[in-house]
């Protein structure tokens, strides 16, 4: 056995347990090791039966006097039952519609049972604890699997059982020797971190508490380490390469500016400078322009472009939705009118060329538009990742922007970076409305420069955010009733209902079905979710741009960058379910024009800690300050948890928000990269960077 021994090869995986692992994209007994627990159960401690008390968890050793299945007589169930015995006294077991527990024990087998005490009538009882016979070859060697030690338990949602997943992983553990460490020597020394093979094993089956901690520490180290080291090597292979000099044509975009329909904040005005001047320099730009949602960051994109293509190059905006893709091309059309430039839509579904006048707006074939951006012939492409086609070889792009970039990988400059023919590489612009601190911001996005937009747009106003408890609903659909018969129009965001409903559709037909029929029989409502066909979402959104419809029901499809300012009301069903930052995300697609808006959070869920958390939305409308409440109160989870970027999802066991091991590991990467900015003198860790580079993929 290797490490990329498949995992059917183990003795007793058949192909109904591989198919369910592969589906948890669990294939080789690497995929396996890497797969950590997400919380542990202590049953390293071992008692005596006399001892026991109630409610606590522990471990019994004894032999079993009795066992036997029943079935219970009010519910269609097997109990079995059984009696355990050492040398201080007896304790209860049963177990519940589990009658194979009887073929596996016999009166007489020596045992551990490891679980949760409870006192009943009859005495000490174990309710469906584990269970493990003491096989006499073990001996006094207690190398247990599911108890008497600290117990790993793993995320599963195949319906694997924790017993087959730690089967799986004791069997794979011997292979860790194979694993090599990648991590220099001198830091391994200096920072007293376990060696990883070591820290592997101590992850999924822990000797004590101290060694789990340190194998946390460890593989956390390691996690920083690949995604700073990462970031370092990209932007060493950045300023190797030469950059397209963009000029800034000082009167073109003055006159641009000074004819758009509104002024531009101090904080937009800042960052385009700040983009045009990297724009004319000789190394290409890495920027991230971190603004929060509805203030402005399309517009300074708008202009960094617009500049770019008087230089005569191309540009690039990659977006990650469909929906936010036409949104984009239909505003900047509008920007750009008879500028003679000309744009194209690309996406997998809908493609359309603005030829500078008009719009030939059937879709086009994927081949003839690809020939026009390879001949250069189309200035300004706007499209989803689909962008990253194959056969799409820019004549001469000049800069890339990517939107809402907390939604895409690491990595995807580089992909993008290898779209151009040209000798000169891009600039690169990226954009996020996820608020979050400036050294955080390095170590997820690269070593980066980054703007921010502070303030929002003149004559905003702040959202009013309410908490709506389940008494209180019927007063929330007047309240929306009245604004849309003054005019205005309410988005409704419906959570999924189960896991089968991957793509919400269920839950958002439902709720349509209610407010349709029920609610507001006599008003238009429109339902969009990801599974519509192209031309139905889009006379979907564009009735409701045209306040045809009044009421958007809508999945999370809707979370980023869509503008609609006569969308005044957003509506949250199951608020809880969503992390704080999306929630924010629905948030700012209302309050973009001058009128009032408010935000409706539903939820049913009455827990006083769900409470607490939405509430810090209800006081603040400040992203940065919302991101930092969020980091204290929970750590990175619920920030980075709801954006399923290819490159954090690799992020298992480290916090994020550890500022202090974040700076920890980045002193030690800046020495490394330094010292030797090739890493020649550690060909491991080269390896493992050039690997987590191809493994990082787009989502
Ligand atoms: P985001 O930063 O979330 O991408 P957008 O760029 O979509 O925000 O801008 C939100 C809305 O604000 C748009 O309707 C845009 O036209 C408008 N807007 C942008 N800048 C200004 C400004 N300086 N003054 C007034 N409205 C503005
Ligand atoms: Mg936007």
């Amino acid at each position: 056995m290797d490490l990329n021994t498949k995992l059917n090869q183990i003795y007793g995986i058949g192909a109904s347990i591989y198919k369910k692992l592969q589906k948890l994209e669990l294939n080789t007994v690497k995929d396996i090791l890497f797969y950590y627990p997400f919380r542990y159960d202590d049953y390293s401690q071992i008692k005596k039966i006399k001892n026991l008390q109630n409610d606590e968890t522990t471990t019994v050793q004894g032999r079993i006097i009795l066992i036997n299945n029943k079935r219970a007589k009010t519910r269609r169930m097997n109990i079995t039952e059984a009696l355990l015995e050492d040398e201080t006294g007896q304790v209860n077991i049963v177990w519940f519609n589990q009658a194979f527990i009887t073929k596996n024990i016999q009166v007489g087998d020596k045992m551990f049972i490891s679980g949760k005490i409870k006192k009943t009538l009859l005495g000490y009882s174990f309710v469906s604890p584990n269970y493990e016979k003491i096989n006499s070859y073990e001996g006094k060697n207690l190398r247990t699997t599911n108890t008497a030690r600290i117990i790993p338990i793993y995320p599963s949602t195949e319906r694997l059982t924790q017993k087959q997943i730690r089967y799986l992983i004791k069997a794979s553990l011997p292979t860790t020797y194979l694993l090599e460490e990648w991590l220099p020597k001198k830091i391994l020394k200096n920072e007293k971190l376990l060696i990883l093979n070591e820290a592997l094993r101590q992850i999924h089956f822990p000797d004590n508490q101290k060694k789990l901690k340190e194998a946390k520490e460890r593989i956390a180290f390691n996690e920083i380490f690949t995604l700073i080291s990462l970031a370092k090597s990209i932007k060493r292979d950045n300023q190797k390469n030469k950059a397209l000099q963009i000029e800034f044509h000082e009167k073109q975009i003055k006159k641009f500016v000074q004819s758009l329909p509104f002024k531009l904040t101090n904080d937009q005005r800042k960052t385009t400078w700040q983009i045009l001047q990297d724009l004319e320099k000789k190394i290409p730009m890495n920027r991230l322009l971190e603004g929060d949602v509805g203030s402005g960051k399309t517009i300074v994109a708008l202009i960094s472009a617009y500049n770019t293509i008087l230089n005569k190059y191309q540009v690039a905006l990659m977006v990650p939705t469909q929906i936010l893709a036409q949104q984009h091309f239909e505003n900047i059309i509008q920007y750009l009118v008879k500028k003679n430039i000309t744009i194209a839509l690309f996406t997998n579904k809908d493609r359309q060329i603005y030829n500078g006048s008009k719009k030939i707006a059937e879709t086009l074939d994927k081949k003839k538009i690809i020939e026009k951006i390879n001949a250069g012939k189309i200035d300004f492409i706007i499209g989803t990742h689909s962008i990253i086609n194959k056969d799409i070889k820019f004549k001469n792009l000049g800069l890339i922007i990517v939107d809402e970039q907390h939604r895409f990988g690491v990595n995807q400059r580089h992909n993008l970076l290898e779209k151009s023919k040209a000798k000169k590489s891009p600039h690169f612009l990226s954009m996020t409305a996820t608020p979050i601190p400036r050294s955080l911001a390095l170590s997820i996005y690269g070593d980066l420069d980054i703007s921010q937009i502070k303030e929002k747009p003149l004559g905003r106003k702040e959202i009013i955010t309410r908490i709506v408890e389940p008494q209180n609903r019927t007063k929330a659909y007047e309240f929306i009733y009245n604004h849309i018969q003054k005019g205005h129009q309410i988005f409704v965001v419906c959570p999924l209902i189960n896991e089968s409903d991957k793509l919400g559709v269920k839950s958002v037909t439902q709720e349509y079905e209610k407010l349709n029929n029920e609610v507001f029989p006599n008003l238009e409502i429109g339902l969009l979710h990801g599974k519509l066909k192209e031309n139905e979402k889009k006379r979907v959104l564009d009735d409701f741009a045209n306040n045809k419809i009044k009421i958007l029901v809508s999945t999370s499809v809707i979370e980023v960058g869509v503008d609609y300012p006569n969308a005044t009301i957003m509506m949250i069903e199951g608020a809880d379910r969503f992390g704080l930052a999306s929630l924010h995300q629905f948030r700012g697609r209302v309050g973009r024009g001058e009128h009032q808006s408010f935000c409706f959070l539903f939820t049913e869920n009455s827990n006083p800690k769900t409470k607490q958390r939405l509430d810090i939305l209800t006081k603040t409308t400040d992203g940065f300050k919302l991101a930092e409440a969020d980091l204290k109160s929970r750590g990175s989870g619920d920030i980075y948890g709801t954006t399923q970027s290819g490159f954090l999802s690799q992020i298992k066991i480290a916090d994020l928000s550890d500022l202090k091991l974040n700076q920890k590991v980045r002193n030690w990467v800046e020495k490394i990269f330094n010292q030797d900015p090739e890493l020649k003198k550690y060909p491991l860790l080269k390896d493992k960077i050039d690997q987590i580079s191809k493994d990082v993929h787009l989502e």
